[in-house]
This record gives C-alpha cells, sequence and structure tokens, in this order.
C-alpha cells in the first residue's frame, strides 16, 4: 500500500515535468522556470507524512538532478526510519550529505561519536536547510536521552537533552480465570511484578501451583516510571493482596529498623522467604501435583503397596527445580530407582531432596551452600519414573513428613510495640487503598449482577 502511494507520488512530479517540457512555446529558459516551480507546487502539496520517507526524497533529489534544477529547495525535515543494514554514513548520503560534515558531527565530542550505533527500526531526524545543507540531525538515543547536533556555522554543537523521568503509583486489580501468569498479564501487570509476587512476595504463603481457583482475586499497587507521560518502565511492588477462597493475604513494602526493605502482613508480620529463612511449600511454582504424599500407595510401576514419601509434581522435561529452603547440598548424584537426586541439608533438623532430575545444575557440589530459591537441577524422569516429574520429600529429624502439609518453623518477627506502630502508620494508607479497591470491584459485580437480572426481564 504504502509502496504505491509513493510510487504514485514519483509519477505524479514525473508527469508534472514532463507536462511541463512539452508545453512547446518555451524557451529553454523558462521551460527550466517551470520546472522549477512544478516540482516545488508538488512537493508543497504533498501532506507532511510522506516526507518522512526516504524513498520520496531520494526520488525527489534524483528528479532533480534529472531535471538539472539549480532552484533552492523548501527546508524540510526528514525522519528516516533506520534499516538493518544501514550506517549514519549511508543514510546521510541518501540526502546528499557527504562524509566530511558527518565527521564535524561524529569527532566533535564524545556524544557526536554516539551517533554512529544507531538502532535499527528507531528514527533518525534530519534537517536539511534551503540549500541541502544539513542543518541538524537528532536522534532518540533511548528513552531518556536525545543526541541533537545543530549546525554553527561551518561546525556543528553536539549535545545530548535529556526528558524528566516521573514516578507514578499504579492499582492494578485482576480476577484468576487461568492462572496469575496469563490473568496477571491481562490484567496489564508487567512479568516482573508476577515474579515479584510468586517468587519474593508471596512464595512462603501461597502456593501458586494449587491455591489459586477460578475467581480469587488479586491487587497491586506498584510503581511506574514515565518519561514524558510514557510508560518506561515498573518498578517496586508497594502492596499487594490476593483473595483466595475468601481469604485475603496481603503485604506492604516496609524498610524496618536494620534498614533491609522487605514486606510484612498488616500485622506487621514479615511475609518474604529470604528474610524469613525458612521454606517455600513447593519446590516447582506452577506445576501440578500428580501424586500426593501417601504412607499406603501402590506403587504404578511395581504394583505393591509402598508408601510415596514425598509430592510428585508434573512438569515439563527441564523445568528448572527450587532449592525450598536455603542449606548445604550434601548428596548429588544417581540413586537406583530414584534417578539423578539432590538432597539438601538445612540445619540439624530439616532436609529436603529432590528426584528424578533430567540434570543438575553444575554450579553446586556436595558440599556447596545452596540459597532458598535458586536453581539446584532440571525436572526429567531419570530412575523409575513413567514421566517427566519431580519427586519431592521433607525429612524432619529424619522423619518423611507430607511437604504440603508440615508445619514449617517461622521465624520470629521482631513485634516491638514503638515499631509495630510506626510500620502500621506507614502501611495504613496502602492497607485502606487495597480495601477501598476491593470494595469498588465488589459494588461493580453488583452492578453486573443487576444488569444481568434486568437484561432477563
Ligand atoms: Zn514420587
Amino acid at each position: 500500500m504504502k509502496n504505491r502511494l509513493y510510487q504514485s507520488l514519483f509519477l505524479g512530479i514525473t508527469s508534472a515535468i514532463a507536462a511541463s517540457a512539452s508545453y512547446a512555446l518555451i524557451t529553454p529558459q523558462n521551460e527550466k522556470q517551470a520546472k522549477t516551480e512544478n516540482l516545488a507546487t508538488t512537493i508543497a502539496a504533498i501532506p507532511s507524512i510522506y516526507d518522512t520517507t526516504s524513498d520520496f526524497i531520494e526520488q525527489a533529489i534524483r528528479l532533480e538532478q534529472l531535471a538539472n534544477l539549480e532552484a533552492p529547495i523548501k527546508p524540510r525535515t526528514i525522519h528516516h526510519e533506520i534499516q538493518e543494514d544501514e550506517s549514519l554514513a549511508s543514510i546521510l548520503s541518501l540526502y546528499g550529505v557527504d562524509k566530511k560534515t558527518l565527521r564535524k558531527i561524529t569527532e566533535a565530542n564524545k556524544i557526536g561519536a554516539r551517533f554512529t550505533h544507531l538502532n535499527p527500526q528507531t528514527i533518525l531526524t534530519i534537517e536539511l536547510d534551503k540549500n541541502y545543507q544539513l542543518k541538524s540531525l537528532i536522534y532518540d538515543a533511548d528513552n531518556v536521552n536525545t543526541l541533537v547536533a545543530s549546525r554553527n556555522e561551518e561546525q556543528f554543537d553536539v549535545h545530548v537533552e535529556s526528558r524528566s523521568l516521573d514516578a507514578q503509583e499504579i492499582l492494578t486489580q485482576g480476577t484468576i480465570e487461568t492462572n496469575l501468569a496469563v490473568d496477571g498479564k491481562k490484567a496489564g501487570l508487567s512479568v516482573e511484578i508476577i515474579d515479584q509476587l510468586t517468587d519474593k512476595i508471596f512464595a512462603w504463603d501461597i502456593d501458586f501451583s494449587q491455591d489459586l481457583n477460578a475467581g480469587d482475586k488479586f491487587t497491586v499497587i506498584y510503581e511506574e516510571t514515565l518519561v514524558e507521560g510514557r510508560r518506561l518502565k515498573t518498578g517496586n511492588i508497594l502492596a499487594a493482596e490476593f483473595i483466595i477462597g475468601g481469604k485475603s493475604y496481603s503485604a506492604i513494602r516496609y524498610q524496618n529498623s536494620q534498614g533491609e526493605v522487605t514486606y510484612y502482613s498488616p500485622q506487621g508480620k514479615n511475609v518474604v522467604r529470604e528474610t524469613r529463612k525458612s521454606f517455600l511449600r513447593s519446590p516447582i511454582a506452577y506445576a501440578r501435583v500428580s501424586s500426593h504424599f501417601n504412607l499406603h500407595r501402590r506403587h504404578p510401576i511395581s504394583h505393591r503397596i509402598r508408601a510415596h514419601k514425598g509430592v510428585d509434581y508434573a512438569a515439563r522435561n527441564g523445568t528448572p527445580i527450587q532449592a525450598t529452603g536455603g542449606g548445604k547440598i550434601i548428596f548429588k548424584g544417581r540413586q537406583s530407582g530414584y534417578g539423578r537426586v539432590v538432597i539438601i541439608e538445612h540445619d540439624s533438623q530439616y532436609k529436603s531432596l529432590y528426584a528424578h532430575l533430567s540434570r543438575f545444575n553444575n554450579r553446586y557440589k556436595v558440599g556447596s551452600l545452596i540459597k532458598q530459591g535458586e536453581t539446584l537441577g532440571f525436572v526429567g524422569q531419570s530412575g523409575a519414573a513413567t514421566g517427566p516429574h519431580l519427586h519431592y520429600e521433607f525429612l524432619v529429624n529424619g522423619a518423611h513428613k507430607n511437604p504440603v502439609t508440615v508445619k514449617l518453623p517461622q521465624t520470629e518477627i521482631q513485634e516491638n510495640k514503638g515499631l509495630l506502630a510506626r510500620f502500621q502508620q506507614k502501611s495504613r494508607p496502602y492497607i485502606e487503598r487495597l480495601n477501598r479497591a476491593n470494595s469498588e470491584t465488589a459494588i461493580i459485580n453488583v452492578d453486573k449482577f443487576f444488569a444481568k437480572k434486568s437484561d432477563k426481564l
């Protein structure tokens, strides 16, 4: 479509020139003048949008050369979209700017040199004066910085202009239909925000592979950085809430008296795993439990009654497995039925075991320390397994416990009355906003309900 437009413009100019050339009564001098006027009129009549194409300008330049026009051309601004194989030199040569002029910019200073690193699919703005001389060069190097080179007699002033950044707080709400990854994205949350929710803030309290059901709700208040009103990136989560089966889990970002920034429940309980130094509920974020902990299970391969001393998580081959708690790797290798196994000793009381791995994370050896949440290996089906899955065991004082229901140790949070009062004062505005958001959606839902009812009437 675009190409056809340019083509017809090109033809338009050609025919305009051809028409004046075929006018028999005009002298060669007059003819030249007529050509110039025709071309100038044609160019002037072209909406500015067409001025953005290098094709058009290039063709116009060729036409002017063909017509041997010496008359001055109107000054113009070209917004050139940089192509994969183009360089600053090749682009400028399209508009008749020579290498000498180019060097005056690129060698002017450090900023000038940055003009040689152009990204494809971005726009380079070229301004030509009425004598076809380069007047200025403008390039948005990134979301914040614009490189500007402007002619100052025979030289160029080269500098960078930075736009102002603004931060704002956004409240986003959504309802679970599929899972948080899908519905969070639908609600407008970035992947980074969703990861913070699942891997950091609620990793302890919510098992995202099992606990969320359709109809559960989430509300997130987070920072967003804007450049002149446009969204640049999302920042920290300031407060968040999940309502799961009517039960509320909320967390507010807060810098504690030790200077540590973490998340607390409205009651002042630290909810973040790294700062709680205990265990994640499951080693894989979105996996489905394919076989539960059962001390009287019939084994799927041997068909004998054999205790299933752990939980199986069905997951694709290669899915990363997280250490559910920090500790020391005390075993990494093969065990007959279990295939590739990693065992972590967390302290004298707790151990966790991960089996059927396709491969290990080779960063860790026996004796290595691993942090909570770090990848120890990847899901596979080594050993006796009917399909790719993780077999996960949790041992307390040497006895196998159901990792889904075992009471996990909780690190006591300082509940100094003074600190708590200060925290509650700081967190109150966020809790109020979360509550208000929930009551507002409740009203919307009631409206919807009545709307549906009245539709039927
Ligand atoms: Zn198993």
